[in-house]
């Protein structure tokens, strides 16, 4: 059936009843307008008869129907819809009329006027004449005793006017109709719209959008319906998830997820079936499986699904074919939608591609078969290997137990090795101190006779004695050198020192040797070189000392110069090369590696000429690099040759100076003490268990002008300290019943205890190591000297604690 529209159906229903009652309207006001029009030309016509009834009563007495006659006449040609009029006498014999010639005869039977108490009544006949309908209206004259007078009106004249009416009223009415269907569409809109936005709103939710909102404002019952539907709505839309919701999650998950009916058609296809499987899923709603290829994808499940309906579930592994030919591997799982009353109703698949995972898995296979051959080998060459390791093995074992005792072996040697090093040292230590004390004894002795008056020949033998006993002290303290650099017991100390002092003293000391050679001794120091400096300076002297002593040693003629320049500071280390040049007898090339080595010399017969014991160069090479600095030589054989000494100072932050007002290098802001020593005499206590090198010292120290008290050990001192002051005490360190060391603690324990002031304590030591050193710093000696010592060292030692005595 064809839909008609509420509003169509509405205004051509208004319409059709606004024809109708305009219809009615108009018969019934023409009907009317009839009847009035007619009653007044009875009227009309009945005045006009009655109104000829009188004025024909004296003719007809006086029957003078010529005057009748004129009497018709004029009113015939007064009235215009006056069709006839005739006048009849009492035997009904016509007496006037207005026919002209014939009278109609048949118009006599026109019916009797009206009388008595009727006679306002208008008694009217209806005629039929040639030209319409006539009103005949009759008039009796004197009541009808002397005649009738008849009038006849023709109908024309209500049929005119009522035209007239009928036409203006069919205009209105016309105007009324159109007005009337205006209204009426009108009101059908307003009627009709908020119908049909309702009607829009239940279909919307129907389709299951249940976000839409009906907007009717209308204060009416419709109003009130939007209002109900929307709240209905609101109610719906908690409870229930909205289609656009529901297509929302369709369309957004990664499965593709296809739904038909029962008899296969695709009711419902997501975003990811359609790319899945490259269709359009619009396009595809409405179509029925059976259209597809018997291997394409809703066919192919839907076929999947048949097989399993008695199940209602189903979760398969397949091949599904694509709009665009090409077949995908998938994991489908099928299930059948239910009612509320367990009707089945639709057919839900979801399809997932699992080419990826296939395409892993035959990776994974491909991998496995590899591994299996692979474990295979592997096994193979395992138990190859574990044949051919059990054979090395029992080798190895062998061999293991071949290097351990190896490895015993080896350690003891080692051990010996070390024990012997050890020894070795130990030997030289002990060997050095059983050698000084005599040689101490021999020295002293021969400065002492020195002095004596002797022949020439004496002083000749004395001379060698004392060279012999200077180069056996040498030796000695090379050996001692040596010792401590390779049991790894050489300390370099780090203290400030001036340098160009230190050159100029090193010079100095070797002045006289040049000298007496005619030889010229030169030192060349850089305007820029730093003065006072951080490092070991009685190290950097005993390299410079050697390295000169040797260039005016193997120099016959010329000269011998000390350079000292400095080089690119890094940070606070300044390198300082010092060059010791000399126009000497030179080295051959092939001795030049040789030299730094132990007991090297260049030509044996040098040792002959020029003495020396070849260890100089060894402990000097040692020396600079325990220092961090490097050692370097180049000589011509009859030319000459240059030792390069680098060695890094650094400069120290501030230069300081001392309690005692000495600064680093050990000057003493003051005279020597002989000048001073003129009133008091200064009082020594000489502790020294050999009877020998007390005697000696005596002897030394017997022109000075000074009181010497003796003690044969610690003991003997500690007890002559508490009795007696003294000015300085010169302490051994070996000896026996009491040793140095306790001898001075006691005496610095005893000071402190009666508040007596400090004794300078210096100690007299046949080591000269740098922890004995400290060892007898500990114990509380101010200095040492080292025995044997030299007459020089020991005036130097009582001008520095005796001058202010
Ligand atoms: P020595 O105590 O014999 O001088 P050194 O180790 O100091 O021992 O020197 C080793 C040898 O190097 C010397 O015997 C000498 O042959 C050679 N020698 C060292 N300095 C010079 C030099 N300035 N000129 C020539 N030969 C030198």
């Amino acid at each position: 059936m064809t839909f008609i529209r509420l509003r169509t159906k509405c205004i051509i229903g208004f319409t059709i009843l606004n024809l109708l009652i305009g219809m009615a309207l108009f018969f019934l006001i023409r009907f009317e307008v009839h009847h009035r029009l007619e009653q007044e030309i009875h009227k009309r016509g009945a005045t006009i008869a009655r109104h000829l009834a009188e004025s024909s009563v004296t003719p007809i007495l006086t029957e003078n129907t010529i005057s009748l006659q004129l009497l018709v006449n004029n009113y015939v040609k007064t009235e215009d819809d006056l069709r006839y009029i005739y006048i009849l006498n009492a035997r009904n014999e016509v007496l006037a009329h207005s026919f002209g010639t014939a009278f109609p005869k048949d118009l006599l039977k026109a019916d009797e006027p009206a009388s008595g108490a009727n006679k306002d009544r208008v008694k009217v006949t209806k005629l039929r004449s040639e030209e319409g309908l006539l009103y005949d209206m009759p008039a009796g004259i004197q009541q009808g005793q002397l005649g009738q007078v008849h009038v006849g009106i023709s109908e024309a004249a209500v049929t005119k006017t009522l035209d007239g009416v009928l036409t203006h009223l069919l205009f209105y009415m016309a105007g009324i109709i159109c007005f009337g269907t205006i209204m009426a569409v009108v009101f059908a809109t307003a009627i009709t719209r908020p119908i049909a936005i309702l009607a829009a709103g239940v279909k919307q939710v129907g389709m299951g959008e249940l976000d839409y909102v009906t907007k009717i404002n209308t204060h009416d019952e419709i109003g009130e319906l939007a209002g109900s539907f929307n709240s209905m709505l609101e109610n719906l839309r908690q409870t229930t998830v909205s289609r656009q919701y529901m297509d929302k999650i369709i369309n957004t998950m990664n499965d593709a997820l296809i739904v038909f009916s029962q008899e296969g058609v695709v009711y419902n296809v997501n975003r990811a079936f359609g790319e899945l499987f490259g269709y359009v899923p619009e396009e595809m709603i409405g179509c029925r499986v059976v259209d597809f290829p018997k291997q394409e994808a809703p066919r192919c499940l839907y076929a999947a699904f048949e097989n399993a309906f008695q199940s209602g579930y189903l979760s398969h592994e397949g091949t599904c074919l694509c709009a665009s030919g090409k077949f995908i591997p998938v994991l489908f799982s099928l299930a059948m939608m239910h009612d509320e009353q367990g009707k089945p109703q639709e057919i839900i698949g979801v399809v997932n591609d699992i080419s990826g995972i296939k395409k892993a898995q035959e990776e994974l296979e491909k991998k496995r078969a590899e591994l299996e051959n692979l474990n295979r080998t592997l096994e193979e060459m395992v138990s190859l290997r574990t044949a051919e390791l059990a054979v090395t093995n029992e080798g190895l074992r062998a061999e293991v137990i071949n290097s351990k005792l190896i490895a015993a072996e080896l350690k003891i040697a080692r051990d010996a090795a070390e024990a012997a090093s050890v020894a070795k040292s130990e030997f030289l230590t002990n060997m050095s101190h059983e050698m000084r004390t005599p040689l101490n004894s021999i020295i002293v002795g021969v400065e002492f006779l020195g002095e004596a008056d002797l022949g020439r020949d004496q002083s000749r033998c004395l001379e060698m004695i004392g060279q012999a006993g200077k180069n056996m002290l040498v030796l000695i303290n090379d050996l001692i050198d040596l010792a401590r650099i390779e049991s790894g017991r050489l300390e370099i100390v780090a203290e400030e020192f001036n340098l160009p002092e230190m050159l100029d003293k090193t010079v100095e000391l070797l002045s006289r040797s040049a000298r007496i050679k005619g030889l010229e001794l030169l030192l060349d120091t850089a305007s820029d070189l730093p003065v006072i400096v951080v490092g070991d300076r009685i190290r950097l002297q005993q390299v410079l000392v050697n390295l000169v002593s040797n260039a005016v040693k193997f120099t016959l003629q010329g000269r011998v110069e000390i350079s000292a320049r400095p080089g690119p500071r890094v940070d606070n280390t300044i390198p300082i090369t010092f060059v010791v040049l000399d126009t000497g007898i030179g080295i051959d090339e092939e001795k030049l590696q040789t030299i730094f080595e132990t007991f090297t010399q260049a030509d044996s017969s040098i040792t002959r000429r020029f003495g020396g014991s070849g260890l100089g160069l060894t402990i000097s090479r040692r020396l600079v690099e325990a220092m961090s600095g490097n050692m370097q030589v180049e000589s011509t054989p009859g030319v000459g040759s240059s030792f390069y000494v680098t060695v890094p100072l650094s400069e120290p932050a501030a230069i300081s100076i001392n309690r005692d007002g000495q600064n680093a290098n050990g000057c003493r802001n003051g005279q020597d003490f002989a000048k001073n020593i003129d009133t008091v005499l200064p009082v020594v206590l000489l502790v020294d268990d050999s009877r020998e090198n007390r005697e000696l010292l005596r002897l030394l120290l017997l022109k000075k002008q000074l009181l010497i008290d003796e003690a044969g050990n610690g003991h003997e001192a500690v007890e002559m300290f508490r009795e007696n002051e003294y000015d300085l005490v010169l302490m051994d360190i070996q000896m026996p019943i009491m040793d140095g060391y306790t001898a001075t603690r006691q005496i610095r324990q005893m000071e402190e205890l009666a508040g007596r002031a400090k004794t300078p304590i210096v100690a007299l030591t046949a080591h000269a190591y740098e922890n004995d050193v400290q060892a007898c710093k500990e114990a509380g000696c101010d200095d040492h000297i080292s025995k044997p010592f030299k007459k020089a060292a020991l005036f130097d030692c009582l001008t520095k604690y005796l001058n202010g005595a």
